[in-house]
């Protein structure tokens, strides 16, 4: 039975993809320090014989016992309000964090698969972003914390791939949602989902004319294990390149939920990315990979996910740890 170590086990991503490979019959192990993890996202799978989870900050010193045979790493915060919240935690889960994953890589000869993002791209100057870009990023704004811990975590595992022959895998993943995002990560879809159940105004920032491409979990995940399986240790993007503008998204949202409330617009905030979209040639031509989960139906199943939330666990996802 193969072994796999999830980090950031018990996050949005890290969660759905310890069911996948349980699914797919390996042993998983997951590992969190629960700052922006939730237990309740795996608690389903602490009863299964094949499912460990330990509580552990990836940024100290990893001991796994016994044989590993892939390190997925994907412990981060990952929204803008996270790592506005917690920037030196951000920098050094993406930099000591991912040092420590490739030096137990190395002891345990596993494959490791980062988790990097769309955000190596900054403010992209070229659109749609293929891999070759290089990215507009600015390392002293407020994303630059997220944007360069990414960037730097690239670069140590290149390193590590070439200097020491490790098998290593990137995956650069673009804005992706579903069932488990936290109620108040501050990413667009949950503020949208939230303030429709709340019957509160929908925050749209600056004119809503900044566009992103947004990609339904279980098609993020399938690209994730076709990359991790595949010999391919340059970046690949995965995402789902149906563009929308942020007013369009605001307004499928209403629509959607029924809400009588409207879009309000507050100031865009410092280096908001003005267009995203995934050039997915490679994912295509590479995993024989491509999105199969229309936005209609994703948002749909996502609604329905929060929608089924009690008033007990909506109150405390609203209301998740302050840091
Ligand atoms: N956004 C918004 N209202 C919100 C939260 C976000 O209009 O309440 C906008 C944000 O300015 C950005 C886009 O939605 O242009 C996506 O933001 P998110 O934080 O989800 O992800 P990003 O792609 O910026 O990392």
């Amino acid at each position: 039975m193969k072994r796999v170590l999830i980090t950031g086990g018990a996050g949005f991503l890290g969660s759905h993809l310890c069911d996948r490979f349980i699914k797919e019959g390996y042993h998983v192990i997951a590992m969190d320090n629960l700052i922006t993890g939730d237990l309740k996202n795996i608690e389903h799978l602490f009863k299964l014989e094949h499912f460990e989870f330990y509580h552990h900050d990836v940024s100290k010193f990893i001991h796994v016992p016994g044989e590993l045979d892939y390190i997925l790493h994907f412990a981060s915060p990952a929204s803008p309000i996270d790592y506005l919240k917690i920037p030196i935690q951000t920098l050094k889960v993406g930099s000591l964090g991912i040092h420590n994953c490739l030096g137990l890589a190395r002891v345990k000869n596993a494959r490791v698969l980062i988790a990097s993002t769309s955000e190596v791209y900054g403010d992209p100057n070229v659109h749609p972003q293929p891999e070759e870009y290089w990215g507009n990023v600015n390392p002293v704004g407020p994303r630059g914390v997220y944007d360069e811990a990414k960037r730097f975590q690239e670069a140590m595992t290149m390193a590590y791939h070439t200097y020491h022959g490790l098998e290593t895998r990137i995956i650069r993943i673009f804005n992706t949602y579903g069932p488990r995002m936290r109620l108040n990560d501050g990413r667009v879809l949950p503020a949208f989902i939230g303030q429709a159940l709340r019957g509160e105004d929908l925050t749209m920032f600056g004119d809503g004319s900044q566009t992103r491409s947004f990609c339904y979990v279980d098609d993020l995940v399938e690209g994730i294990y076709r990359l991790l399986l595949s010999d391919y240790a340059q970046p690949v993007n995965i995402g789902n390149p149906d563009e929308i503008t942020i007013k369009e998204f605001g307004e499928e949202i209403i629509k959607l939920t029924g809400t009588s409330q409207k879009l309000i617009s507050l100031p865009l905030p410092t280096d908001d990315p003005k267009q995203r979209k995934p050039d997915i040639t490679k994912a295509r031509s590479i995993l024989g990979w491509e999105p199969k989960v229309s936005r209609a139906e994703g948002l749909k199943i996502t609604y329905d996910y929060f929608k089924s939330l009690s008033k007990d666990d909506l109150f405390r996802m609203a209301h998740h740890k302050e840091f």
